[in-house]
């Protein structure tokens, strides 16, 4: 029989007790009763100079894009995820429910990390149209490819994000660390002022008992960033009192399906993306309890109910439409080209098996995005109501910025986790998402009501809006980045 022999360690410096296990010519080690690879005491209290804390869409772009970086070469990069590797050797027929709509600035970031190319061979539907209209009233506003020079946007579902870029993390091993089913569970901060004994750095104890060090530790983990709130960061937040309800959509019939449509119930807005000539996706906000009757319903009721969410005008009234229509009058006199006239979105027939999930909705944002040898990126500093697709795009741009101060910071030899940089990084994202996020919350609330002096005002806004080439370029432009 096999010997099992016991060995008691002592971890360097820490004191902590582990057994190591010699079993089957394996060498496995128990931490606090869990199973720490033998691959994993060889890095025990180790020191990176950056260690990202959350493998999503953000936290993983993150760690490509510092791979990536010349300046930063030789840096030693850890990315931990509490979750499984998500392998695709092949990309499933069936579209994920889970989509993003991702603007050409992300898609520019996504290409300077070599991960668009695995996007556009895996599966991605450029959009060249987007028409929103309001429930209550005849107003619309359209952003075509006429107000730009390329694609407007991308929908790419999220699995597939996250597995594009875990192939490019394959190709950065020597330079970028990933280590899966490693959940953080505390963290411990460096002092400010010199205490004897104290470690300089910023220490990460996992699940499994093993504690790492970092010179900077980037917070990358979704809106209940335990990085925000252990570092004690204050952060304004409120729900929405709405769910989102996402759906794979089978259209009626083909069609060239390259309009994203956003139609503003009094309920929530309700968005079909689309997927393929056949297929869209559906993100439809709307109060937890309709969400749950939405989950509920049966395929054939569930599909009616989404084709009146778009094509009914059970909400519109006789004064609201008196004043629209008065206002389009005197709007098509000023300015007799503008304007454009409103489409209906392709029927839907069916959805995909077991594609109907939802998600409850909310606001939040970090007050300060950095401590000293910290930085938040990602949902962890902001999330926002998916009702403009913003939520990863923000993240995108936090990676981008992030990455330039610190390949910056590394090229001028400074420390990667002191304030000085980090500083220019919260300045200039707070600069970009507080607008963003201050938008898209007036736009929620603006359309979240169909008393008719709110119907009317925004209809005069919508429409107006929509003679007015210039600033419709700007709001692309703005949400474009
Ligand atoms: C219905 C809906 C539709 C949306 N549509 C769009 C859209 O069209 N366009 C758009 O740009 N955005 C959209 N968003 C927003 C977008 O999904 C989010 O902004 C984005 O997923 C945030 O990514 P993230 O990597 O910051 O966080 P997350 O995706 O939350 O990832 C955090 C990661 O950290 C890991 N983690 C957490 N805690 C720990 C820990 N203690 N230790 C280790 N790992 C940990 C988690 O396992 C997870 O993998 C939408 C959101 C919703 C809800």
């Amino acid at each position: 029989m096999h010997s099992l022999t016991k060995t008691a360690l002592s971890f360097n410096g820490i004191g902590r007790r582990c057994v190591a296990l010699n079993r089957f010519s394996e060498t496995r080690i128990i931490c606090r009763g869990l199973t720490c690879t033998a691959e994993h005491r060889e890095h025990e209290n180790e020191l990176y100079d950056v260690i990202i804390s959350g493998g999503g869409m953000v936290g993983t772009a993150m760690a490509c894009s510092l791979g990536l970086d010349p300046n930063l070469e030789g840096k030693k990069i850890l990315l931990l995820e509490a979750g499984n590797k998500k392998v695709m050797d092949k990309v499933p027929d069936a579209y994920s429910t889970r989509v993003s709509s991702i603007s050409p600035g992300s898609a520019t970031l996504l290409s300077g990390v070599g991960a668009w190319d695995h996007i556009m061979n895996m599966r991605c539907k450029p959009y060249q149209k987007m028409q929103v209209w309001d429930a209550c009233s005849d107003a619309l506003i359209t952003f075509d490819k006429e107000n730009l020079q390329d694609e407007m946007a991308y929908i790419v579902e999220n699995n597939i994000i996250v597995a594009a870029l875990m192939k490019q993390l394959e190709n950065l091993s020597d330079q970028v660390r990933v280590q899966y089913k490693s959940k953080v569970v505390k963290y411990t901060w460096p002092k400010s002022h010199q205490v004897a004994d104290a470690i300089p750095w910023v220490q990460v104890t996992l699940a499994n008992g093993q504690t790492l060090q970092t010179k900077l530790l980037i917070g990358a983990d979704g809106p209940n960033s335990m990085v925000r709130r252990e570092a004690g960061i204050p952060t304004v937040k409120w729900n929405y009192d709405q769910s989102a309800v996402v759906a794979v959509l089978h259209l009626s019939e083909p069609t060239e399906n390259n309009v994203a449509w956003q139609r503003f119930l009094p309920t929530g807005p309700i968005a079909m993306l689309p997927l393929s000539d056949t297929e869209s996706s559906l993100v439809w906000s709307t109060s937890h309890r309709h969400a749950e009757e939405l989950l509920q319903l049966d395929e054939e009721s569930f599909v009616d109910s989404i084709n009146t969410a778009f094509w009914s005008n059970e909400n519109h009234s006789e004064l609201v439409e008196t004043a629209g229509s008065l206002f389009r009058t005197a709007l098509s006199v000023l300015m007799p080209s503008a304007g454009s006239a409103r489409q209906l979105p392709p029927s839907v027939a069916g959805i995909g098996p077991k594609s109907r999930v939802m998600f409850p909705l909310g606001m939040g944002h970090a007050s300060e995005y950095i401590r000293h040898r910290v930085a938040l990126i990602g949902d962890a500093a902001h999330r926002v109501h998916p009702l403009a697709g913003q939520g990863a795009n923000l993240g995108f741009g936090d990676v981008a910025c992030l990455t330039q101060l610190l390949s910056q910071a590394a090229f001028n030899g400074k420390d990667l986790g002191a304030m000085q940089h980090l500083l220019e990084y919260e300045t200039e994202r707070q600069r970009h998402n507080l607008p963003m996020m201050a938008a898209i919350d007036l736009m929620k609330r603006l359309y979240s009501t169909n008393a008719a002096p709110m119907v009317v005002l925004r209809t005069f806004g919508l429409q107006a809006t929509n003679t007015l080439p210039a600033m419709k370029a700007q709001i692309m432009a703005f949400a474009s980045k």
